[in-house]
């Protein structure tokens, strides 16, 4: 057991009071046996196309193979190349490596911490096949200029919604404004499975056919394989979780936004915190809430030290991994990512943080720096 004050996420606190509920669920699979695929998934795919405004939704064991069917069925492979961002997870390019094709970066705003929209068509090559933009911890990428761009060269736009069930842009829900979106429903994510899961939402009904053939060995009909394809089933249990847990989403949502409104408050004016902006055309749901510090890794050790659970997200930007060495970006290539690789902070960040809690969390952290 952790001796914190406060943890930087708390799952238990946002499963108690929903837990009997979703026991039930789990039993009513247990019951029926649908356990991989099956009828569960099916519901859980409709409600959550609903919320995202788009005609259909994909079920998947993860967040990554739904960045990398969404590439697969969109025909991204072997020669190609996929612009994204570095400030990302691993998954984000993993999933393009994984196509055949080649991660492409390019910077983030300093402000958004989403793809810098004015660095897009530098990069394309007549190899570029697909914009993949990250909504990087709840908060849109400019989706506008990104859709934009796309359509003048004929590129693919999949959305890694992976941290932004329920993300407006616009008005418009995340995932609902590419040719794809992709999420995980990895349990420390806004909508989060008692296990693994992911989905991909998308309104064109060829690409979601495809979709699902890949997640299914690549068959059009039981044992008739058209293309190669994968086990990326969504089980039914974890489909069943998440039912029940969708219809709690914006209640959950509106609780990390209540929360990161009274750090903005409380952490106003600080010196040496830079604190995260909400971009004017969106809203965040505030998957994670990130400062910037000089000397963070300092502050870091001294807040575990007084009991605050916090966490970097990332320390390394995916150019600079060891596993992509092999591209060839050197240290310098993406100055705005790699900075803030070296000075984010995540503060603890979930719907049922208390108000006493995030003013525990303020006093500590100003105490630390
Ligand atoms: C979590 C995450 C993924 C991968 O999802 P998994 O379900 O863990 O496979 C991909 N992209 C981003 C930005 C993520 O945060």
């Amino acid at each position: 057991m952790s001796s914190a004050k406060v943890p930087f996420l708390d799952l238990k606190a946002h499963h108690d009071p929903i837990r009997q509920e979703v026991m039930a669920a789990i039993n009513q699979v247990v019951d029926t046996n649908a356990f991989a695929g099956g009828p569960f998934v099916a519901k859980f795919e409709e409600a959550y196309a609903k919320f995202c405004d788009t005609k259909f939704a994909v079920g998947v064991a993860n967040g990554t193979d739904s960045l990398w069917f969404s590439l697969l069925a969109l025909g991204v492979g072997a020669g190609d190349e996929v612009i994204t961002v570095p400030m990302t997870f691993m998954a984000t390019a993993e999933a393009i490596t994984y196509a055949g094709a080649k991660p492409v970066f390019v910077d983030i705003d300093p402000s958004t911490f989403t793809m810098d929209v004015t660095q897009i068509e530098a990069a394309i090559t007549p190899r570029t096949k697909a914009i993949m933009p990250v909504h990087l911890f709840g908060q849109s990428a400019d989706m506008d200029p990104i859709m934009a761009i796309a359509k003048k060269h004929n590129l693919f736009v999949v959305e890694d919604a992976a941290q932004a069930q329920g993300t407006l842009y616009k008005g418009r829900k995340a995932g609902s404004i590419g040719h794809a979106g992709s999420f995980s429903f990895y349990p420390g994510k806004n909508l989060g499975a008692w296990g693994e899961a992911g989905g991909i939402t998308t309104n064109d009904p060829a690409l979601r056919d495809r979709m699902v053939m890949f997640r299914e060995h690549g068959q059009a009909k039981k044992y008739y394989h058209d293309v190669v394809g994968w086990n990326g089933r969504m089980d039914g249990m974890q489909a069943a979780v998440l039912s029940v847990k969708l219809k709690y989403l914006d209640q959950a949502n509106n609780g990390r936004r209540r929360a990161a409104a009274r750090y903005d408050q409380l952490l106003a004016g600080t010196p040496g915190v830079t604190l995260p902006v909400e971009a004017a055309y969106g809203r965040s749901i505030y998957h994670i809430y990130a400062v910037r510090v000089a000397d963070r890794d300092a502050i870091m050790k001294r807040l575990g030290d007084r009991g605050i659970g916090c966490g970097i997200h990332y320390p390394v930007p995916v150019h600079l991994q060891k596993a992509y060495a092999g591209l060839g970006y050197k240290k310098g290539a993406f100055p705005v990512s790699e900075a803030c690789g070296e000075s984010f902070l995540s503060l603890p960040m979930y719907p049922e943080l208390t108000d006493a809690q995030i003013d525990t969390v303020v006093t500590e952290f100003k105490a630390s720096l």
